[in-house]
Order: C-alpha cells, then sequence, then structure tokens
C-alpha cells in the first residue's frame, strides 16, 4: 500500500522493535509503576490502549471507509468468524475497510484487522473473502503481532519509539491530522514488516481454516484465495502486497487442499451482501477519471455475464457509480433495472432512498425510508437513512429516543452519539447534546477531547445533581488518559 512508501521513507528511522513491555503490567489495574518498559509480554489491555490510539487516528485517514454498508457486513463477517476461533481473543475484532486497489489485509494491535478494497474486489465468493479475514484473525488470536512487537530488532524498537511519540501528540490533543495519518500508515505496516514466521503463518491457516468452516463458509474458498493470491503475485497483474508479507507456499496450499479433502462436504452458506459490498468497494476505490471508466465497463460485463445477486449487485455497482458523478437519472435507471432481478437488499434500498432525495421527492423518499427500516431492522445503513428521514420530515421528536434505541442496540458504533448530540442540540438540551458527543470521542478514541466536551457540559449546568455526576465523570476519564499517557511513555524507551 501506500503505507510502504512512506514506511520505507522512515525506514531508518523506524523499524519494528515494537513495543517492549514490561512485566509491571502484570500489576493489579491502576496507574502502572515507572520506567521504561523492558520485558516480554505485551498485556492484551496495553495492546487494546495502543490500538485505540493508532485508531483514533486511523478513522481520520481519508482512505478509511465511512460507507457503512461496507462497514458492517465487514465487522460482523469478523465476528461471526472470531465465534468460531479455536483460541480465545482477548478483546472484540473490528474489521474495517481501506479504500486501496492493493491487495492486502493486516492486523494492528488490539484486535484491529484492515482490509484493503482491493482484496474485497478480488475475491471471487464470499468465501474467498472470509477466508483472508479468518486468517488475520487468527494472527489476533495467536497474539502474534503482540508477540512480533515485543521481539527485539533495532528497527523495530525506532520504528515504535516514533509511533508512540505520535501517539502521545495524539492523546495530548495536539497532534495535527498530518501526522495523525502517517502514523497510522506506520502503523498498518507494522504487521508487514514483521513477517511473520512460516511456522505462525501456519498456525494461522490451521484456526483460519477452522473458523472458517465453523462459520458455515465453503473451505474450499481457502486454497481459492490461495490460488488467486499466488497467481496474481506471479503475473504482477495488480499490485499483491499480501502475498509479500504472507509468503504462499506451495506447502501452505497443500495444507489446506489436505484439510478440504479430510473435511466432510455440508450446505454452505453465502450472503448476497457480499456482491453488494464488492461492487461498492470497486467503485469506492476507482475515485473517478479513467480507473471509475473500467469499473463500470467491467460492471456493464458482469450485468450480461452474471445472474441473481451478482447481477443485481452489478447494477447497484452502476447506480453507486452514477450517483458519486451526480447523474441521478442513470442512478435511477440502474436501480430500477437492479429491483427487476428480484433480488431484496437493504444495499439497495438505501441508495435509492439517497437517489429520491437528491432528485427532491421528499414523500417517495420519506415512504421508502420507512418501509426500508420495517424490513431491515437490523441494517446500520437504513438506520442512519431513517434518522435522516425524520430529521428531514422536522420529526426531531421521534429522531431522538430512535437514536437511544440504536445505540442500545449497537453500542460501539460511534456515528449514533454523534446525531444523538447533533438533535440534542437543536432540540436546546446543550448540556446532554455535550454528554452524548463524549461518548462518541471516548467510542473513536479521543479521550482528551470527549474531556472537552463534558468539561463544556459541567460549565452549563445549572444542576447541582449533573454537575457532580459529570465532575466524577471528568475525574475518571482523566484518571484514563493519564494511565494511556504513561502506558505509552514506556515504549518510549
Ligand atoms: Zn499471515
Amino acid at each position: 500500500m501506500k503505507y510502504r512508501a512512506l514506511t520505507q521513507g522512515l525506514a531508518a528511522i523506524l523499524s519494528a522493535q515494537l513495543l517492549v513491555v514490561t512485566p509491571a503490567l502484570s500489576q493489579p489495574m491502576g496507574i502502572p509503576s515507572m520506567g521504561p518498559a523492558s520485558g516480554a509480554e505485551l498485556s492484551p489491555n496495553l495492546e487494546r490502549t495502543l490500538g485505540d490510539a493508532i485508531m483514533e487516528q486511523g478513522r481520520r485517514d481519508p482512505q478509511y471507509v465511512t460507507e457503512p454498508i461496507i462497514n458492517q457486513y465487514l465487522t460482523e463477517l469478523g465476528q461471526k468468524l472470531a465465534k468460531h476461533s479455536s483460541v480465545p481473543l482477548h478483546y472484540e475484532v473490528q474489521v474495517f475497510g481501506m479504500r486501496d486497489r492493493t491487495i492486502n489485509a493486516f492486523a494492528l494491535p488490539g484486535g484491529y484487522i484492515g482490509i484493503n478494497t482491493g482484496l474485497m474486489v478480488a475475491a471471487e465468493s464470499e468465501a474467498e473473502l472470509a477466508s483472508v479475514v479468518a486468517h488475520e484473525i487468527a494472527h489476533v488470536a495467536q497474539r502474534h503481532v503482540a508477540r512480533g512487537m515485543t521481539q527485539s530488532s533495532e528497527s523495530s524498537h525506532i520504528m515504535l519509539a516514533s509511533l508512540v511519540g505520535a501517539l502521545l501528540a495524539g492523546l495530548a490533543g495536539s497532534a495535527d491530522l498530518a501526522m495523525g495519518v502517517a502514523t497510522f500508515g506506520q502503523a498498518a505496516a507494522v504487521d508487514r514488516q514483521l513477517g511473520f514466521s512460516r511456522q505462525a503463518e501456519q498456525e494461522a491457516d490451521r484456526i483460519g481454516y477452522h473458523m472458517l468452516q465453523g462459520a458455515g463458509f465453503d473451505p474450499n474458498g481457502m486454497a481459492q484465495m490461495f490460488k488467486r493470491l499466488m497467481h496474481s503475485s506471479r503475473l504482477n497483474e495488480s499490485p499483491n502486497a499480501y502475498a509479500t508479507t504472507h509468503p504462499l507456499s506451495a506447502q501452505r496450499l497443500a495444507d489446506v487442499e489436505n484439510r478440504i479433502m479430510s473435511t466432510p462436504a455440508q450446505t454452505y452458506t453465502q450472503s448476497t451482501d457480499f456482491w453488494f459490498v464488492q461492487a461498492a468497494a470497486a467503485v469506492l476505490q476507482a475515485q473517478g477519471g479513467s480507473a471509475l471508466l473500467s469499473v463500470q465497463q467491467r460492471l456493464q460485463e458482469a450485468v450480461s455475464s452474471q445472474s441473481g445477486a451478482s447481477k443485481a449487485a452489478a447494477y447497484y455497482g452502476l447506480a453507486y457509480a452514477a450517483k458519486q458523478r451526480n447523474d441521478k437519472a442513470a442512478a435511477q435507471q440502474y436501480l430500477q433495472q437492479a429491483r427487476q432481478v428480484g433480488v431484496e437488499s437493504a444495499a439497495l434500498d438505501s441508495l435509492q432512498i439517497d437517489v429520491y432525495w437528491a432528485q427532491g421527492q421528499t414523500e417517495k423518499a420519506w415512504q421508502l425510508a420507512k418501509q426500508a427500516w420495517a424490513k431491515w431492522p437490523n441494517n446500520q445503513a437504513i438506520a442512519l437513512d431513517y434518522v435522516e428521514a425524520l430529521q428531514k420530515q422536522g420529526l426531531l421528536e421521534q429522531a431522538i429516543p430512535f437514536l437511544e434505541q440504536r445505540i442500545q442496540q449497537w453500542p460501539q458504533a460511534p456515528r449514533f452519539h454523534q446525531l444523538l448530540a447533533q438533535a440534542l442540540d437543536k432540540r436546546q438540551q446543550p448540556v446532554e447534546a455535550r454528554e452524548a458527543m463524549a461518548q462518541y470521542y471516548i467510542l473513536v478514541g479521543a479521550l482528551s477531547s470527549a474531556v472537552d466536551q463534558l468539561q463544556q457540559a459541567r460549565s452549563l449546568s445549572t444542576d447541582f445533581y449533573q454537575q457532580s455526576k459529570l465532575d466524577v465523570q471528568i475525574r475518571d476519564l482523566r484518571e484514563r488518559l493519564e494511565r494511556d499517557r504513561l502506558l505509552l511513555e514506556r515504549f518510549k524507551g
């Protein structure tokens, strides 16, 4: 990925003797003892803190995919696979997309897994994509990233120190955006720089295979993905960073094929969502110009050669691209053609709602938003469309309880807290609005911004009990910030 160039530029300064952590981490909770980190193991808590700090910056990276159709799909795919891990995970897996045509996937500390759009597009079935996600989850479960970081090599040490310096600036609220993005790039490069051992790769294959099979995906997807990656790296037809960092060997392929032979055949799962996610990923990574033209050409070909969900998804991709270049009439036409295929999809409804709004078809947008939410009560994109519709209809009194329920439903999705804050502000509840915004910042790992929001709430509040409650929250968050800061300080070594 582009981070590679960036990292190589910094390679003299950074390389990978990451996180050297200290036995003191096994102490009870609380402020850890002082002194530079040393020793072998990176504790799961510390790994998560580091991962949160990296992701706080990663979410602001322009390549970070914000499309809810893709995000929710990837995260749920990861969680479905993780449930079948034979090795217990220390934290919930969070999978996100990166808009990058390089075929790659990477694991960050703390259970965060990035999947490039290039990989989503290269996969020819959901099982193929799931096989790579499962392999990365296996690296996380086996704590390969954490262990790699604690191995001492000169290069990783310097890299870590630099990374941590930037993360500390972020914690203090003083990092600028460019710096944050660079830091995220370095972090994303870490697992590649580590270059896991052959044994670690074999372990990840074995555990990943069982996850794939346990979650009901066709295990042949793993062998097919292997062959595809080997083939594309041989032909050099597309940038394939994955093959560089996860060396593909005949042995690994043979191991997978042997496992498949000894696995009894069964009925496998394949969601229609995969095709829609893939189409959206293809359009998003093209970013206009000639790349977009060739994506559209491929989608046109798929429309005539495919059937069922992949055909409907190809029309959806064409509509998605038309909407991006603001050609509302073409978007509408492709959506109609998609619907004629007869495949139902939340992605189709969500895009149709957007197109109706863009066309000024207010009543149609509103009616479809209501119907779609009744039909897809577990879809975040549709929930977001419905909130937007409520607000556009001036139904603030309904939007607020709706958002509160969605926060109960998806406690880890930051966007709903942000929307709740905006709605409360409109309803002249500035204290509650800032409390909601503080929750948003906590979820994205921006603790110092959360403290700011709570302090503003504290100074706006005239209620004694509310003030006392806010004081407690502010004190707790400051302690957590200080604890994180001290943990990170040790890595500066
Ligand atoms: Zn690997």
